[in-house]
């Protein structure tokens, strides 16, 4: 794994263009600017890393674009330290955005091949987040609850379980839709039992399966 010159240019200029797509949060932009997102490409791909756009890893699933990455950690708005789940591990990346922001991170992912194989390689890269193999729809309860949670897969309704699992002034970022188009809340808890709900702009994710998913 090398990070050339070459590469952190092209770092450089994906940071620029995910600011004026409408990306501000520095913290953010600064975790983008270090992580090798070609490290998580096949070499014949290599190209593609640095392009603002999803792109396939297998599984027939996908490693979010940048821009979404960006959006939805921003709208997170996580301290250091901060107890975080994110669901949906996929490739890792947005794991790693997380770590570099010095969050405590659990991510779990329901693909046995992605988790095993996101596992074994982030480690490699420096970043080690707990890493859980399951059903995330249901949250990740035993490690309950967190300052925030994030969804990186499309969901068709928000799960109860996701809210109760955060604590008072907790944020679930979570796209909510149907399969192909999914609207990004923020949900705040508030009180026990009270919520505010933020809607912003529509994504495409890759559907969310489980229990509260689309199964
Ligand atoms: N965060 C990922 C990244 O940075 O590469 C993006 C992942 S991809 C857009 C969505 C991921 O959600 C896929 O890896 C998929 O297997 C996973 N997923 C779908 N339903 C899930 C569920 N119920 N629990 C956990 N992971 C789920």
């Amino acid at each position: 794994m090398t990070d050339s010159y070459k590469h952190k240019g092209m770092r450089r200029s994906l940071v620029r263009i995910l600011k004026e797509k409408g990306i501000t949060d520095d913290a953010v932009l600064n975790a983008i600017g270090r992580i090798p997102r070609h490290y998580f490409f096949d070499q014949v791909f290599e190209g593609h890393a640095y392009q603002d756009k999803a792109f396939p890893i297998g599984e027939g699933q996908t490693i979010s674009q940048p821009y979404t990455v960006a959006f939805q950690t921003s709208l997170l708005e996580v301290k250091p330290k901060a107890k975080i789940l994110e669901i949906g591990t996929g490739s890792g990346y947005q794991a790693c955005v997380l770590q570099e922001l010095g969050v405590n991170l659990f991510t779990i992912e329901y693909n046995k091949v992605l988790y095993a194989r996101t596992k074994a390689f982030l480690p490699k890269m420096g970043y080690n987040p707990r890493f859980f193999v399951g059903d995330g729809s249901k949250g990740l309860r035993a490690h309950a609850p967190y300052d925030g949670i994030i969804v990186t897969a499309g969901a068709p309704t928000v799960p109860d379980a996701l809210v109760k699992q955060l604590k008072i002034g907790g944020k679930l970022v979570i796209p909510v839709g149907d399969k192909s188009t999914q609207k990004m809340l923020r949900i705040t808890k508030i009180a026990e039992d009270q919520v505010e709900q933020e809607e912003f702009d529509n994504f495409s994710f890759v559907p969310l399966l489980g229990d509260k998913g689309w199964n």
